[in-house]
């Protein structure tokens, strides 16, 4: 997961990137044109950190990174003397489209400059490189006269909408700027010169859509759009289905804040269970899950509080989007019995996630996947609580209401099959 923005000025980029922050905070980056040339600047880190200085002026994309493959260290947009580009998603068949490279975003550009180089424009030589892409992407690419592609795979697993010519991945990054959107339908790709649409058309012959239902689960701001369906109130449906699939006796319902918060109202009001906040989160600690490893623990470990009077002597049921390592839950559950409360019933709002995404996603191996091999009892054991609920699949696609959602890391069947050498490609390159 990632966030890419485009617009007529770096300034504006750098804005829509700051509304963009939840998907990425390992590093951020920014290409304008600036004289007819393509400038870059980024870092690692967050986009305030790591963008210090740009032109304001003149066309511009731009990138939040959470590292899928190619490593921590590597920052987009990617970008040589022609073309830069700047995508959300995970290209499985990266070395079939280009076998030079080390990763995808690098894959897409080398392969792209070499159909122009063979005679191709823009758009066509990036049309035909992103009709072979396999995998997840939604794009921007800029070339050194100003002229922008934005594309979204022909699966539309990853979100991407548009004010014309304004660009971002989640529709609240444009309201955040006074803009209006539409979402950007799968498999299409549109040129913007100055500012006109100058070419459209679809990438390939369509597929049958794939939806990331964790865009709905996990990350996306509640106030975002995705296919239509507002975030915020997905969650809430999750968390009224999860009730009444796994009901719990208890005192008192609290989110897991801040992505918990949504379901953790849908749950308390199909439960008539009152809502409360019992846990506290420091806000300055950042995402765990889109952290590296390492880092990560050490967050989970100070990064929420209890209120104490709200959970003492309790029947505590604390409801969270998702869980993937399960290392919060288990410290969590830990604060709150120190803090007195005298039963923990956990409730999920999404199902267990027991297999690996290679759609963009990073849970790449079942061994990570707390759920993986483990029963709801199993988990409670193991994290201390008198019971944990899972929210089904088919509550899931209810709470969501949209035909075609991929599920693939919760029932482990993908939409494409992907080979042993693809997995093991993907496996090889991962935060190398
Ligand atoms: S496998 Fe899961 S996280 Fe990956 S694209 Fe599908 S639904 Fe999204």
């Amino acid at each position: 997961m990632c966030g890419i923005a485009a617009a007529p000025t770096a300034e504006e980029v750098f804005v829509l990137l700051e509304s963009l922050q939840h998907r990425g905070q390992e590093s951020a980056g920014i290409v304008w044109v600036e004289n007819g040339e393509l400038k870059f600047e980024g870092g690692l880190g967050l986009v305030k950190d790591a963008i210090k200085k740009f032109v304001p002026k003149g066309p511009a994309i731009g990138h939040v990174r959470y590292s899928t493959s190619g490593g921590y260290s590597r920052i987009q947009p990617v970008y040589n003397k022609r073309i830069a580009l700047a995508f959300n998603g995970n290209v499985i068949n990266f070395k079939f489209l280009e076998h030079n490279s080390s990763w995808d975003a690098e894959a897409l550009l080398m392969a792209i400059t070499n159909e122009m180089n063979k005679g191709k424009d823009l758009f066509e030589a990036s049309k035909e490189v992103l009709a072979k892409a396999k995998g997840s992407y939604s794009i921007v690419i800029l070339d050194k006269k100003g002229r922008l592609i934005v594309a979204r795979d022909p699966w539309g697993f990853r979100p991407l909408a548009l004010d014309f010519p304004y660009i971002a991945s989640e529709t609240a990054a444009l309201e955040d700027i006074g803009k209006n959107w539409k979402e950007i339908p799968e498999n299409k790709i549109i040129m913007i010169e100055g500012d006109t649409i100058t070419k459209e058309s679809e990438i390939t012959e369509p597929k049958t859509p794939a939806y990331c239902s964790f865009e709905y689960v996990y990350f996306e701001r509640p106030e975002s759009y995705f296919n239509g369906v507002n975030i915020h109130v997905s969650r809430v449906r999750m968390g009224r289905i999860l009730a009444k699939e796994k009901p719990a006796e208890g005192d008192v319902v609290i989110p897991v804040p801040d992505s918990g918060r949504s379901a953790a109202i849908g749950f308390s009001r199909a439960s008539k269970i009152p809502l409360d906040e019992g846990l506290v989160k420091n806000r300055y600690m950042g995402r765990s899950f889109i952290m590296p490893p390492g880092v990560r623990e050490k967050i989970a470990m100070r990064k929420y509080g209890v209120v104490k009077d709200v959970v003492h002597g309790k029947r505590v049921v604390v409801v969270d989007d998702s869980i993937i390592r399960g290392t919060t839950m288990k410290r969590i559950v830990k604060l709150l019995k120190s803090k007195g409360a005298k039963e923990v019933h956990v409730r999920i709002a999404s199902p267990p996630v027991r297999a690996p995404c290679y759609m963009g996603i990073d849970f790449p191996s079942k061994e990570e996947l707390v759920a993986f091999g483990r029963s709801e009892e199993d988990l409670a054991r193991l994290w201390d609580a008198e019971s944990v609920g899972y929210l089904s699949i088919e509550g899931l696609r209810k709470a969501i209401g949209v035909r075609h959602l991929c599920v693939a890391c919760f029932s482990g069947i993908y939409p494409f099959p992907i080979t042993k050498e693809e997995i093991d490609q993907i496996l090889s390159t991962h935060r190398d």
